[in-house]
């Protein structure tokens, strides 16, 4: 263990967070691993993706004056913590084999000369010619070790060239050493620290809970009709749909497409130049929705993914924990969906079958078998996760998966469901789900009195359920076999045989609704138009646009204090201004394409949330807010400042009173 006396105890830790980061707060055991590393010990830490691993070094590198080493496997991730690491104004660089020889020159003598606060290396850097020689003129105050399990043949990604960095170790016996990994078996992390040499090293184990992560699990009826209605409720945001095979991946996105969804495929048959640029298309905040093999999120680092679908069933649970792991890293409520029907067990049992190592085809059958329990749980999901590793989920009820959110009764649905198959079939069967119920709810839209349907008997039959109630409804009488959704493109509801038998006969109906907590009622849709996808699909989300339309403005310095906590996937919706957003988010996009950096590179999702909450319109308002600081103050302040006062000037010429 290498101790140091550089006087860490009078680095203001959280003042460096602010200024640097634009950040007020630590996660959960940030500070705790920061002070480590300042005081000059070695750490191992165990966080689950998204926890915020990255910051336990970086802000450290930015507190000394000696260079900090990272090693990181995967050279698109380096570019990403570099480009944001510069926009907070921090001295960073990276060496990779996709940097010319020129330029590693050029790197390499910037930190000899101590002009570099971070160097990311890939780990093959190692052994190359002329490293050591460099290694041997430069002065490294602290290594930080990424994706650590790399070195572990136990992990799932061993990589040889890892087994070299013990040449760091003893090249510089006194600088710290920080390895870090979301991998969590005990045999792995025994195996960092006896590769590395460090078997002082404090560990860090944070727990696995995604917090904002909310949990569902879906039938495989309708799954197109599902995952649409998804997207729509995740309109404009980024969103991953994990698929079976190539071709299921090719199809959906093509399918998509046609429902008028900006979407493209992802997986190892492409050829390179096509999944780079549907990466990097992603990551530009072009392209909302890839439809992908397993093949896709390795290498990509994107915090504001907010809806992951798995389409089928994956083959274990921990390739289910990490590719959901994908979703929320900047802490923001966001959502994993599984879909899943009995029949899927037979579709793997197949591949299983066809395992040669008897072994390998019982570890198979047994993940497989863990799988599906967690599809079939009808106890909380988030626990059944947690335990698969290792951990214990107290809480009776975790309040972020669809077991513990959804509570459900019987009611007697005769009534209600006549009157939605007459208002179908009066409708004349050709129209969305959401149109009938416009017709049902007497609805004023010009669509409904263009149409004449505000003369039908059946107009404004049901004025006492709200739309979500009667979207439910639908689904259930899909469900029962009472209603078919056709049309190949357009999802139209149509009344099956069993559902004319239903109305002739006047059979009683009980269906299963949710509970549902506390009833705020609803405004029409009136989201922006440019929120909805392109096309005109007849069946457009509705379902809960979580924003609030307005809202209130709070002084900045009335502002509750929003730590760094990750916020619960079940909060009510948030309170920010949609379309101050949506401009925002406009601004935002301007810069990173002026910057060939991702949008988040300029500001998170969180960060724009705030600004279209608070309305800062001066630079001291504007550096309050969550992820600004300093140097994005002096440099983006003033493109966002102007579009925040515009906006706020036009409401409240409006009479909509901003103050
Ligand atoms: P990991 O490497 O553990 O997956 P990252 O280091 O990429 O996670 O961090 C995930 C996200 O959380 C990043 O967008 C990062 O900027 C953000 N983040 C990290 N620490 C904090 C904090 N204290 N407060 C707010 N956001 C943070
Ligand atoms: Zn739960």
């Amino acid at each position: 263990m290498a101790e140091r006396a550089n006087g860490a105890a009078e680095v203001d830790i959280r003042r460096v967070l602010k200024a640097r980061f634009g950040y007020d707060e630590f996660r959960p055991l940030q500070a705790e691993i920061i002070e480590n590393v300042l005081a000059g010990r070695d750490s191992l830490v165990l966080m689950p993706t998204g926890g915020g691993k990255s910051l336990c070094y970086q802000l450290p590198a930015l507190c000394q004056r000696e260079l900090t080493l990272v090693v990181s496997p995967l050279i698109s991730l380096m570019k990403d913590q570099v480009d944001a690491l510069q926009a907070n104004g921090a001295a960073a660089a990276y060496v990779n084999s996709s940097v010319p020889a020129r330029e590693v020159e050029r790197i390499f003598a910037q930190a000899r000369a101590g002009r570099l606060a971070l160097l990311y290396i890939a780990p093959e850097r190692l052994a190359a010619p002329g490293f050591a020689r460099f290694l041997r003129a430069v002065r490294v105050g602290l290594i930080a070790i990424d994706e650590a399990h790399c070195i572990s043949e136990w992990g799932h990604d061993f990589r040889p060239d890892y087994r070299n960095l013990h040449l760091l170790r003893e090249r510089f016996p006194q600088a710290p050493v920080i390895a870090l990994t979301a991998t969590a078996t005990a045999r792995v992390r025994d195996d960092i620290v006896q590769q590395l040499g460090i078997l002082d090293a404090q560990r860090f184990v944070s727990s696995f809970d995604r917090e904002n992560l909310i949990y569902v699990v879906r039938s495989k009826r309708q799954r197109f009709d599902a995952l649409v209605g998804l997207l729509y409720e995740h309109a404009n945001q980024a969103a991953i749909v994990y698929c079976f095979s190539r071709k299921d991946a090719d199809n959906l996105a093509d399918s998509l497409r046609q429902a008028g969804f900006q979407a493209l495929p992802y997986h190892a048959g492409l050829d390179a130049d096509t999944r780079k640029r549907t990466q990097d298309r992603f990551i530009h905040d072009e392209t909302p929705i890839v439809t992908a093999t397993i093949a896709f999120g390795m290498g990509i680092d994107k915090p504001d993914v907010r809806l992951i679908v798995h389409y089928d069933l994956p083959k274990t649970l921990e390739g289910y924990y990490q590719e959901t792991g994908r979703a929320g890293r900047d802490g923001l409520p966001s959502e994993c969906v599984l879909f899943f029907s009995a029949g899927d067990r037979r579709k793997h049992e197949y591949f299983i079958k066809e395992i040669e190592d008897p072994d390998e085809q019982a570890r198979a059958e047994q993940q497989l078998d863990q799988m599906i329990a967690y599809a079939e749980a009808r106890t909380c999901r988030r626990a059944l996760i947690l335990r698969y590793f290792g951990e214990d989920y107290a809480q009776p009820t975790c309040g972020g998966c669809d077991v513990c959110l959804t509570e459900r009764e019987p009611f007697d649905a005769t009534e209600v469901a006549q009157k939605v198959l007459s208002a179908i079939i009066r409708t004349g069967e050709r129209f969305g789900a959401l149109h009938v119920i416009a017709v049902l709810r007497g609805s004023r839209a010009r669509r409904v009195l263009a149409l004449g349907h505000d003369r039908l008997s059946v107009y404004g039959i049901v004025r006492d359920l709200d739309r979500d109630s009667l979207r439910e409804i639908v689904g259930l009488l899909v469900d029962e076999g009472l209603l078919r959704l056709s049309g190949d493109k357009y999802r139209v509801p149509s009344v099956t045989a069993a559902g004319r038998a239903f109305l002739q006969e006047r059979q009683p109906l009980t269906l299963r609704r949710a509970v549902r907590e506390t009833e705020t009622p609803e405004p029409e849709a009136h989201e922006p138009a440019e929120h909805k996808p392109a096309a005109a699909y007849p069946q457009p989300s509705g379902a809960r646009p979580r924003q609030r339309e307005r809202v209130e403005h709070v002084p900045a310095a009335a502002r509750p204090q929003r730590g760094g906590r990750a916020q619960r996937a079940t909060e009510g919706p948030a309170d920010f201004d949609l379309a101050l957003f949506e401009l925002l988010r406009q601004v935002r996009l301007e810069l990173a394409r002026e910057r060939e950096v991702p949008p988040y590179v300029i500001f998170g999702d969180r960060t724009l949330r705030e600004m279209a909450s608070s309305f800062p319109q001066d630079h001291p308002s504007f550096e309050r807010i969550f992820g600004v600081g300093r140097v994005k103050l002096a440099e983006f302040a003033d493109d966002f400042l102007p579009v925040i006062r515009a906006y706020v000037e036009s409401n409240e010429a409006q009479g909509q009173g901003y103050s």
